[in-house]
């Protein structure tokens, strides 16, 4: 039988997983988390008020439930197994890793207080164990989120709503009461180019017109002239829509403010006592690029939130494109029998269902090249795993975290979840037996 590990239990593993038990019928499958919990950006990325994004989480678990093991609480790399000893045990090792660091503002100042990259932000208020502890400070009326993607948008969304429109969603609870003694009032997204360069999708864009106490504003003469709309692309088209909405609107007496600062770049940060002041400069478009004009002014805030990209977790032995910060692959192929599939191949970009035909492309690859060799796979595994004293969790494991999170709920929350390591495995172990593997 052809023994196959993939590494990260995100979207992207979770549809290489489902690929090849449906194109090879007999394989045995072992998806590996650092974290005790499966589901990567479902659980800790995509926001915590968009549930029905993450009711993808099902088809995941329809996947362990039909065979493929979950290995969770099992680091690759440094301090757990290493990838060489993780291709000796399986025929094929596919990375599904993901990008989970911050790319770098580049600029004076990132390395303050109150400055932050959104993966460091969006873990916090999804509960990552790394984030728990995260100091967000919350005191000053000014925010700044900078980048013109999604991220940028869910990161200002999540600090304009109330508790009320926060109250269905599964954001950690440390998270839900900071924001709600929050003094953020006027939070500012820069762009460093202008709205027909944004990255930015119409649902979300649309969600801004909708926030019960904060109102989106956008200066028209930021807006390009309407006649080049026709041109765009219609998904953008529909940004700049509601972009153009959003600055027709008058003034309302709503106490939050969300303004889109576009062509507008930052240059750098200073603390000032308890506040933060970014320095930015103005920019115009050459062509499709942002230059400087030298036109600098200063936004006083508390947080400045970095929403500009990820980049891929090195791990030691594997061939790492710094520049680009992913591995580096030839279509997905680092060496034979190591693949690579999702954001850690090709970048931080597309939605969830954007990792399913990478999947089924990876699968493929490995049915077509891979044959069954004498490896020990996940007996193996185990075996190496019991030798260095590490306890993996097993789905048992995590479905016993599941039930302990749902009936710790205060409806309509659907979830309470426990945010740090210990409590995660203590949840494991205390709702059944073979909640974590016994040694
Ligand atoms: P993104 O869409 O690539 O946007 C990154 C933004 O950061 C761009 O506006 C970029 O500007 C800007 N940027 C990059 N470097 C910068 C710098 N040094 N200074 C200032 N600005 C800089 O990335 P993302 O928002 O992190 O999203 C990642 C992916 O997840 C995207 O595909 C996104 O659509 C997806 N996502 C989807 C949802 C959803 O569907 N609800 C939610 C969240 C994320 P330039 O264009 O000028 O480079």
């Amino acid at each position: 039988m052809l023994h196959v590990a993939i590494v990260g239990a995100g979207p992207a593993g979770f549809y290489t997983a489902e690929a090849l038990a449906k194109r090879l019928g007999t394989v045995a499958i072992d998806i590996i988390d650092r974290l005790p919990t499966p589901y990567g950006l479902i659980r800790a990325g995509v926001a915590p008020d968009h549930q029905s994004i993450k009711a993808v989480d099902r088809r995941y678990a329809a996947v362990l439930a039909g065979g493929v093991r979950f290995v969770g609480n099992v680091e690759i790399g440094d301090g757990g197994v290493s990838i060489d000893e993780l291709t000796r045990l399986y025929d094929a090792v596919v990375l599904a890793t993901g990008a989970p660091r911050d790319r770098p503002l580049g600029i004076t100042g990132e390395d303050l207080p109150g400055v932050m990259g959104s993966a460091a932000f969006v873990g916090w208020y999804n509960g990552h164990p790394d984030f728990a502890d995260l100091d967000v400070p919350l005191g000053q009326a000014g925010a700044c989120v900078i980048g013109n993607g999604n991220v940028a948008i869910d990161v200002a969304r999540l600090l304009a709503k109330t508790p009320g429109e926060l109250a269905a969603s599964d954001i950690a609870r440390h998270a839900r009461s900071a924001l709600a003694a929050s003094a953020v009032r006027d939070i500012h997204i820069i762009g460093r180019r202008g709205p027909y360069q944004a990255s930015f999708t119409p649902k979300e864009m649309g969600e801004l017109g909708l926030l019960e106490r904060a109102q989106p504003r956008v200066n028209r003469a930021d807006l390009p002239d309407s006649a080049g709309d026709a041109a765009l692309d219609p998904g953008l088209r529909k940004v700049v829509g509601h972009l153009r909405n959003f600055a027709a609107q008058p003034r309302t007496d709503k106490p939050v403010t969300i303004d889109f600062d576009f062509l507008t770049r930052p240059v750098a940060i200073e603390r000032h006592g308890e506040a933060l002041r970014l320095i930015v400069e103005a920019t115009r478009l050459d062509g499709d690029v942002a230059v400087g004009t030298g036109v600098m002014r200063s936004i006083d805030c508390g947080l400045v939130v970095g929403c500009i990209g990820y980049r891929t977790a090195e791990i030691p032995g594997v061939p790492f494109d710094t520049a680009r910060g992913r591995f580096v692959n030839d279509n997905g192929h680092i060496a034979p029998g190591l693949y690579v599939t999702g954001w850690a191949r090709r970048g931080p970009s597309g939605t969830i269902g954007t990792n399913r035909p990478d999947g089924g492309e990876v699968a493929e690859e490995i049915a077509t090249e891979i044959s069954a060799g004498r490896r020990a796979g996940g007996g193996g595994l185990d075996a190496l795993l019991a030798a260095r004293g590490i306890r993996p969790v097993t789905f048992a494991g995590w479905q016993a975290i599941d039930a302990a999170e749902i009936a710790a709920a205060t409806h309509p929350a659907p979830r309470d979840k426990h945010v740090t390591r210990a409590a995660l495995l203590a949840a494991a172990d205390g709702g059944c037996a073979g909640g974590t593997t016994p040694l």
